[in-house]
């Protein structure tokens, strides 16, 4: 006791001059600050480990996680992080390591980035990959910061990128970010591309057209091989956002289909954790004839060791400091080891049977928005349930009551009433029977009680939040007071 007292009353003086001191009143000697970003005092507790424990435990179950409940999140591929990879990513050798430290005392971690890449070269097809990249959209902004240099170095002058309706909205964000102009190509009756269309969009200016594939409706682009000649005919390049790259693990690649340009997120496709926008990886794949433009450094191997190699020619220059988030990259690369090729495959024939067992339990009740054999995830509507006076979003919050995370909602934008479902390779057929249950109950609901939907959620702790509000005017500051009142 006499210690912690101590302790709190230590003054720590930091580099700037200020004094920290637990408390007591902070003081601002060189008035740098605003006094109203100040704070008054430090409130710290007395209370015992027992009581701060319990504090903690019961705040930790207010989340939603992976871990306790179905994760349906349609785009997003939230399937569950293995234990193993935490293991092995805390290993000593690996999280004890600095970035500054000279590369002969870190072989074993080079070497375990150049294998990565080695394996997603093989995956994709692709001829090169950088791990540098920390998120899905980072890994477009590289590519596409790309083929523009690409274009550049040609000495060809190309001003639009082409991006599908049915886009994750980073699409075009990332073109245009890049300087390019968004071009947008409408989806046809069946949720592809439309290939006549696409052929009038496509002139000299057009300098890449961005897929994923399969499309954001979870259906499968059968043009892809016309669409790649199309576009390549012009001079421009196919850019593929492998997000979501799980349903055609050892099925396809990449470069077959006749893409340039590969991103995959890592911490959707291959299992490392995601949320709350990070910590990410959206590892970027190039093929041969970009290979000197990706970001420096990637890792080489010359005689039995493992190097950073900053001499690409035409590199584009970094995306982030040191070499990609590292310990993303080990739980990615233990995954890819511990399924190898056969398991892989498995896991993409896992996803589309779910998926699929989904859409045909659940499409009597709820409507297919394209009502094919889908890939990993389902998009459904409804529509049906709106018109009877509970929307897409009541569903969703009432699913929350059920204790399963709300699927992706309103996406894609050409889809009214969007439900977007993606079970994942990883739950099994007792989750997805009770996933079904609950969706025919929530049904009846609405035809005999409808309050309990629209009233919902009921048991957690906050209601509906004003989602609009929250976004234009966020109130990030804690108070005692306004804590005390929820
Ligand atoms: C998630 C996702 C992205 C963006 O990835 P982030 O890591 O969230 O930046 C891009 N495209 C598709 C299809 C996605 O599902």
């Amino acid at each position: 006791m006499a210690e912690e007292k101590k302790n709190n009353a230590k003054e720590i003086p930091d580099k700037t001059g200020y004094i920290i001191a637990a408390g007591v009143p902070l003081i601002n000697p060189g008035n740098i600050f605003p006094e109203g970003f100040l704070r008054k005092e430090i409130p710290i507790s007395d209370s015992g480990e027992l009581e701060v424990i319990r504090h903690y435990s019961r705040l930790s179950k207010n989340n939603f996680s992976l871990d306790a409940n179905f994760y349906p999140l349609g785009s997003c591929t939230m399937k569950y992080n293995p234990k193993i990879n935490e293991y092995l990513a805390n290993l000593e050798g690996f999280c004890g390591i600095h970035p500054c430290q000279d590369q002969r005392d870190t072989q074993g971690a080079l070497e375990l980035l150049y294998n990565l890449q080695q394996v997603l070269c093989e995956i994709t097809g692709m001829k090169r990959f950088s791990l540098e990249p920390s998120s899905g959209a980072q890994g477009e902004f590289t590519g596409i910061s790309i083929i523009r240099k690409y274009h550049q170095v040609k000495g060809s002058k190309k001003t639009k990128i082409i991006v599908p309706d049915s886009a994750h909205g980073t699409n075009p964000a990332t073109a245009s970010m890049c300087g390019f102009e968004t071009i947008t190509v409408e989806s046809d009756s069946r949720g592809l591309i439309d290939i006549n269309k696409l052929e009038q969009l496509l002139d000299d200016d057009v300098a890449a057209v961005m897929l994923t594939n399969p499309n954001t409706l979870g259906l499968f682009e059968k043009n892809i091989l016309e669409i790649s000649r199309l576009i390549h005919s012009k001079g421009g390049l196919l850019y593929y956002d492998g997000a979501n790259f799980n349903p055609l693990l050892g099925i396809t690649k990449p470069s077959l289909m006749g893409f340039d340009v590969v991103h995959l997120n890592l911490h959707k496709t291959f299992s490392t954790p995601h949320g709350t926008g990070g910590p990410g990886a959206g590892a970027l794949g190039v093929v041969e004839e970009l290979a000197d433009f990706l970001p420096v450094p990637i890792v080489v191997k010359k005689d039995q060791s493992f190097y950073f190699d900053y001499s690409l020619k035409h590199s584009i220059g970094r995306v982030r400091s040191f070499y990609g988030n590292f310990s993303v990259l080990v739980r990615a690369y233990a995954y890819i080891l511990r399924l190898g090729a056969q398991g892989l495959l498995r896991a993409a024939q896992n996803s589309v049977i779910n998926a699929n067992y989904l859409r045909v339990k659940l499409q009597l009740l709820y409507e297919v928005a394209y009502p094919f054999i889908c890939m990993h995830e389902v998009v459904l509507s409804a529509q049906r349930q709106k018109e009877k006076g509970a929307s897409a979003l009541d569903i969703s919050k009432r699913l929350i009551d059920y204790g399963i995370h709300p699927p992706t909602m309103y996406f894609p934008l050409i889809v009214k009433e969007a439900l977007m479902v993606e079970p994942t390779e990883t739950e099994n057929k007792k989750t997805l029977d009770n996933f079904i249950r609950i969706m025919v109950e929530i049904n009846n609901e609405i035809d005999t009680d409808i309050s309990k939907v629209k009233d919902a959620p009921h048991r957690t702790s906050v209601k509906r939040v004003d989602e609009v509000r929250a976004a234009r005017f966020p109130d990030l500051k804690w108070s005692a007071e306004k804590s005390s009142k929820q």
